[in-house]
């Protein structure tokens, strides 16, 4: 049984345990302890006391950098380990994990060279002060994962906010528990101090919710599902704590009559069908200009069918299974519901069988074209590969359709005309627009969301501010007492 981090020790809860199931043939991945309360007590308690030690307090920026590009020695050092571990708990394929841990590792060093830059400015005061501004860690902070990428998801908490100088508890996904004790593994043998970073396993309703409650928490940061986060700011709201939300999307991919067709066609497999379409900014609504409706949509069909469902481990698999059979069974209820509700099925639709896919959790790339943008398939999130389909005539009808929904994450243009690809930009609400390309998400470029998507930004320079709290400090440049209480000007 996988025992998960409070300080220094390796705990195994009070017994409880929980498993990770593989989706790729139903076995069992791995076995796990499960934290209980007063264990998510403890990793709160040890994380204050790491952050009040001098060793961590006190730590000048760059030998915290020093430390940062440790860890990312040993991702790289224990990369093809960390993949192996990813795609056997959530079925991505093991190309995908592997370049996941390579950007996992890119992160701690992008960071580790942001943590020099928290540079902040001298205020030209109004009085007779020094006035100048500097930057804090905010203190504990809450690290929530989803499944669908710990390897970046989870490094892309760790890494801005160890860099900005805090202590974290993180709480990985119950289905992809595994990752995030390994980086409480790599955090300790790179030689963070012990309670710098804990990691409590369990599941949302009881470790999570006990996390983000915390009295001792000063900070929650959050990938998931907008359901949970939602219920997640509510608490943080009651208790008056930063959050960042990094939530759901339905993202639009939008293809114009002057598109280059096959770079688009290979745009929309790619936005949609990677990873199985979990992912938070898949292009799942894919929005086609009416005079080249019909054309685009034959290439792309057909160019679904052809991609190959099967093993993460084949080399020219382009869908692999998505990550739980639970999973699985709620996107085919989503599906069954678009049809019922008169969406047609270009291609895929049912569960695709025959030798390892009778065993695994897979679905079959889906397209359902849909006629009625009010329907809840145009709005819903699926988290699966299955895409809709839907046509507009200009401008102003696109983009009445492509904002027509609760979420703003992503966005994808596809045009030869970059004035008329600059407009939709500026007009789709989405915090992220990518033209003639998609899915492009650098360490450096802040990522977010707008609407239901999301508060507050990850990535970037400012993706470790986030993590930091400013202080406006005044020097009293002036001799003598203060001038108080005020005094008449011709009073003797
Ligand atoms: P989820 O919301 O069910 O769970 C995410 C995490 O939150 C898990 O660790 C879970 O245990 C925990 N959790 C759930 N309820 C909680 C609560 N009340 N209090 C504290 N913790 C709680 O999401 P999921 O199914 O794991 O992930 C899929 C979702 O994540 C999708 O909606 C997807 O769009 C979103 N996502 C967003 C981004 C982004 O960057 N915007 C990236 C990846 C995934």
């Amino acid at each position: 049984m996988e025992k998960f981090l409070v300080g220094d020790e390796w705990r195994s809860g009070n017994g409880e345990s929980f498993e990770s199931i593989n989706p790729i043939d139903g076995s069992v991945a791995a076995t796990l302890a499960q934290a209980s309360e007063s264990d998510v007590d403890d990793a709160v308690r040890a994380a204050r006391q790491a952050l009040e030690t001098p060793a961590w307090r006190d730590m000048k920026v760059h030998e915290r950098g020093k430390l940062l590009h440790r860890f990312a020695d040993l991702i790289d050092q224990n990369a093809e380990t960390l993949a192996q571990i990813q795609t056997r708990d959530n079925g991505k394929t093991i190309s995908e994990s592997r370049f996941q841990s390579k950007s996992a590792a890119d992160m701690f060093r992008y960071f580790a060279a942001v943590c020099e830059t928290t540079e902040s400015s001298v205020i030209p005061s109004r009085g007779n002060y020094f006035c100048f501004s500097s930057f804090e860690p905010v203190g504990v902070v809450a690290a929530i994962a989803p499944w669908n990428s710990p390897i970046t998801l989870e490094a892309q908490k760790l890494a801005p906010a160890l860099a900005a100088g805090n202590a974290i508890v993180l709480k990985s996904s119950e289905v992809t528990p595994c990752i995030g004790l390994q980086y409480g593994r790599l955090a300790m043998e790179a030689g963070f101090p012990p309670g710098i970073l804990n990691v409590v396993t369990g599941f949302g309703a009881s470790v999570g919710r006990a996390l983000v409650a915390h009295p001792g928490v000063d900070m929650v940061t959050f990938t998931g599902g907008t359901k949970s986060g939602r219920e997640i700011a509510k608490v943080a709201g009651e208790r008056l704590i930063p959050c960042i939300l990094e939530l759901g999307g339905k993202s639009p991919n939008i293809v114009f009559d002057d598109a280059d067709i096959e770079q688009a066609v290979t745009g929309m497999l790619f936005g949609i069908f990677s990873n199985a379409g979990q992912s938070c900014i898949a292009g799942s609504r894919i929005l086609i200009q009416e005079g080249i409706y019909d054309a685009f949509v034959a290439r792309l069909t057909s160019a679904t069918r052809a991609l190959k469902v099967g093993s993460p481990y084949d080399a020219d698999t382009a869908v692999a299974p998505v990550s739980s059979f639970h999973h699985r069974d709620h996107i085919e209820h989503f599906v069954e519901r678009a049809l019922s509700q008169g969406a047609v099925a270009l291609c895929g639709g049912s569960r695709p069988s025959g030798g390892i896919l009778d065993k695994g959790a897979y679905v079959q790339p889906t397209l359902l074209e849909v006629t009625d943008e009010r329907s809840s398939v145009a709005h819903e999130e699926i988290f699966g590969p299955v895409a809709c389909v839907m046509k507009f005539q200009d401008e102003e009808d696109l983009y009445r359709i492509a904002n027509n929904t609760a979420y703003g994450l992503a966005c994808g243009i596809w045009t030869a005309d970059y004035k008329k690809a600059f407009r939709a930009a500026r007009r789709i609400k989405a915090g992220t627009v990518w033209v003639n390309t998609y899915k492009i998400a650098e360490v450096n470029v802040p990522f977010g969301g707008f609407k239901q998507s999301g508060l507050g930004r990850e990535c970037g320079i400012e993706g470790m501010r986030e993590y930091m709290l400013e202080k406006s400090t005044y020097l009293n440049l002036a001799d003598g007492p203060i001038p108080w209480p005020p005094r008449a000007a011709n009073a003797v």
